[in-house]
């Protein structure tokens, strides 16, 4: 009988090791896919959805080919519960699937009650939009239909959370509709970090090309978001209170709730896992991917959780049937988007140590690069996009 895994979550993570693991044992080992959603919105370049540099229909991917060219079984509905003792996973719809190993890639979850006032069921008045798909194409709706002169506000996350650049991405997006549509909106981001990813080049940006449109306010200056009120569409901070068209609200994360069910979350909501593998360092037959990981250096993104795949494709491949294994490295770079053809990058490449994966590199842009070059970047970009989506799927 053939070695069986099963990887919950389609996303960056699940998509890449399904993929990986099919394609290079070469049907030695049965992969079955659990994934409730037939279409996979990516979140990264959802943000170029919003400033109407990408269609929506570019974000969306199907799970057909890793099923037909790859022999994935792929099951639509959501992993319900984790048996470690009896190693299966439990379906919403009822079956239960066995597995010699478990991969789980789930992403993200929203911490409960983290936000006085929000909760999911607000999520169609005041949108996160950090999950893709109907929620971008709200945020997007919203912010087209803002009066003129009107506020968009963001309740920025803390560290750590998905796609560190994301917000401030957004932010840039977000701007450059607002200059053609609405020049005299107003953009607010209230933020409970002292600092962000990029911030030099964000802030550089938004200087040039949004000049007087863009607040950055530290909950120094507002002593932090205490609630808000989806009904009246209001921010109450300490020291003041902000009434907006559009309210971002992207809440405090943790690793995704079957993650939690299972019992592989540490007291901080994450995974801890063995840097070489991305096993669980709770349970040696589960390996977790992506997000819900607390893996060291490595930032909460999709080109990371790309990269976790193939180790851990190779390291199930290596106890399953005794392939070679090598010492993994791993790379992320995470590109955005400032205005049009002004694109900008960090990146780095990373080695498992026996603590963590470690950086061992990295790069940036510069401040003040010439118009040339940010094209440069952002084309990087629209490559690396191609390339890590046929990755994933096929
Ligand atoms: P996901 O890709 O979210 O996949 C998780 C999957 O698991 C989902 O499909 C979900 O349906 C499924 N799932 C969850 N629970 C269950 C369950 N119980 N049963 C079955 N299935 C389940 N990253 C980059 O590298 N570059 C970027 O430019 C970039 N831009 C971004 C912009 C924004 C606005 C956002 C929000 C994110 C961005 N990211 C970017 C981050 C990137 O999207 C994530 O880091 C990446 O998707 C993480 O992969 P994952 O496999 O951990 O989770």
């Amino acid at each position: 009988k053939r070695p069986r895994v099963v990887i919950v979550g389609g996303g960056a993570g699940g998509a890449t090791a399904a993929r990986y693991i099919a394609k290079d044992s070469k049907g030695a080992i049965e992969v079955i896919l659990i994934e409730p959603s037939r279409t996979y919105y990516t979140c990264f370049f959802s943000n170029l959805a919003i400033g109407g540099f990408q269609p929506m229909s570019n974000l969306a991917h199907s799970y057909g080919k890793l099923a037909s060219e790859y022999s994935v079984t792929v099951v639509h509905d959501w992993a319900s519960a984790v048996d470690r003792e009896k190693k299966e996973v439990r379906l919403a719809g009822g079956d239960a699937i066995s597995y010699d190993r478990l991969v789980l890639s789930p992403g993200i979850d929203f911490i409960k009650d983290s936000i006085e006032g929000w909760d999911v069921t607000a999520q169609t008045k005041m949108p996160h939009a950090y999950k893709a798909g109907t929620q971008t194409q709200l945020l997007k709706a919203q912010i087209e239909a803002m009066p003129e002169g009107g506020t968009f506000a963001m309740v920025a996350p803390p560290n750590p959370y998905r796609c560190p650049p994301g917000p401030y991405e957004r932010i840039s997006m977000v701007a450059h509709v607002l200059k053609q549509r609405n020049p005299t909106a107003k953009i607010l981001i209230l933020d409970p970090k002292e600092k962000f990813s990029k911030q030099g080049l964000f802030m550089e940006g938004w200087e040039t090309h949004y000049p007087g449109m863009v607040d950055w306010l530290t909950d120094e200056f507002t002593g932090g978001v205490q609630r808000v009120d989806p009904n009246t569409m209001e921010v109450v901070m300490e020291d003041e209170t902000v009434k907006a068209d559009v309210v971002n609200v992207i809440p405090p994360m943790q690793a995704g709730s079957i993650a939690q069910q299972a019992g592989l979350t540490n007291e901080k909501g994450w995974c801890p896992i063995v840097p070489a593998t991305l096993q669980s360092q709770m349970d040696e037959n589960i390996h977790v991917l992506g997000d819900a990981t607390q893996n060291g250096d490595m930032p909460k993104s999709a080109y990371s959780a790309n990269s976790q795949a193939k180790a851990a494709a190779m390291a199930i491949r290596h106890a399953l049937t005794s392939s070679r294994a090598f010492k993994p490295r791993f790379s992320n770079t995470c590109w955005s988007l400032i205005s049009t053809d002004n694109g900008v990058k960090v990146g780095a490449s990373y080695v498992a140590t026996d603590e963590k994966i470690a950086k061992v590199d990295g790069f940036i842009s510069q401040n003040n690069e010439d118009d040339a070059l940010r094209k440069q970047t952002y084309e990087e970009s629209l490559g690396w996009y191609a390339g890590i989506t046929t990755d994933m799927f096929g």
